[in-house]
């Protein structure tokens, strides 16, 4: 298992820089008992320039918010606020390449009443690597998304995990990288903590929304593909349809950009090093790492 502090490491705690060894949660909390607690997952990069940026933190602080809301927990917070209050976290833990974690989580509570009051805790981590860097094996998980007349899909949610969970797990055990999950219709949704998309003559193909996550790195692929002139369509996608296709591959901010090698038995015959989508790829390491390249510079 990672390590994800040691004793010098801090955390924000409602207001405070707080050591991690020491900081203290309510073991009553309504969000320890029922996984009712929203977060983010957030990458700093240590730029092209040597400073530390923080990749897209708007997009995930509104986010935070809005899945904050979706799930009827107060939240009193400010975005430019809380950016500033990350740069000093990683600061404080002398961390640039990091991954930044914050959660909102509910008062001791029992039962399913809404609360008054919120809490908010940011973490930040040594990125380790996710899912690597080399071809992904896939396997269709057993397990399919939260039905969305069941959740609120389009939030972060902490008890949407179990399920992410599950499925990686599953796939792990069978032999596989990591897992494809089905909507509850069983076309293709997306990975336990990733979006897909894939490609196919030229083209890219993306689920639409309603089943997934809508992830803040498949909104960067969009304005990717945008600045290459990649034409990208959201669509209902069948897993036959899926193995079809050239290339595919996980998008995500822990993720980044990565290629799929095969789906079960099916393997993408395509050269992964000729696809539109290793450009994208490419595309996507400079971007946060604010690396100016001929690839988007040029006009599409
Ligand atoms: N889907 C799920 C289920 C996820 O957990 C994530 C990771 N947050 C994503 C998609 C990708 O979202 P993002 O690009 O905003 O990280």
């Amino acid at each position: 298992m990672a390590s994800y502090y040691n004793e010098h490491t801090v955390l924000w705690l409602n207001g405070d820089f707080v050591k991690a060894s020491e900081a203290k949660m309510d073991f009553y909390s309504q969000s320890f008992h029922y996984g009712y607690s929203v977060f983010e997952g957030i990458r700093s990069y240590k730029t092209a320039s040597g400073d530390t940026k923080i990749f897209k933190a708007e997009a995930h602080y509104d986010r935070l918010e809005q899945s904050a809301i979706a799930l009827n927990l107060p939240y009193h917070w400010k975005t430019d606020e809380l950016i500033e209050i990350t740069y000093e976290v990683l600061k404080r833990n002398n961390l640039q390449d990091a991954y930044i974690r914050p959660v909102v989580y509910a008062p001791a509570n029992m039962s399913f009443v809404v609360n008054t009051q919120s809490f908010l805790v940011i973490e930040v981590w040594e990125m380790q690597p996710f899912l690597g860097d080399k071809l992904l094996s896939v396997m269709t998980s057993s397990f399919q998304r939260p039905n969305p007349k069941g959740f609120k899909i389009h939030a972060k949610a902490a008890g949407h995990y179990v399920n992410s969970i599950l499925a990686s797990q599953e796939a792990k055990a069978a032999g596989f990288d990591e897992a494809l999950l089905t909507d509850m219709h069983g076309n293709v949704a997306e990975g336990p903590g990733a979006n897909l998309f894939y490609e196919k003559d030229g083209k890219l193909f993306t689920p639409a929304t309603g089943n997934i996550l809508p992830g803040i790195t498949r909104a960067t692929v969009f304005e990717i593909c945008d600045t290459l002139g990649i034409a990208v369509e959201e669509k209902v996608i069948t897993l036959a349809e899926l193995k079809q296709a050239d290339a595919v591959f996980y998008c995500g901010t822990a993720a980044e950009v990565i290629g799929w090698k095969k789906l079960d038995d099916t393997e993408f015959p395509f050269p992964w090093e000729e696809s539109l989508s290793r450009m994208i790829q490419l595309a996507y390491k400079n971007r946060v790492i604010e690396k100016q390249t001929q690839l988007e510079t040029e006009p599409a």
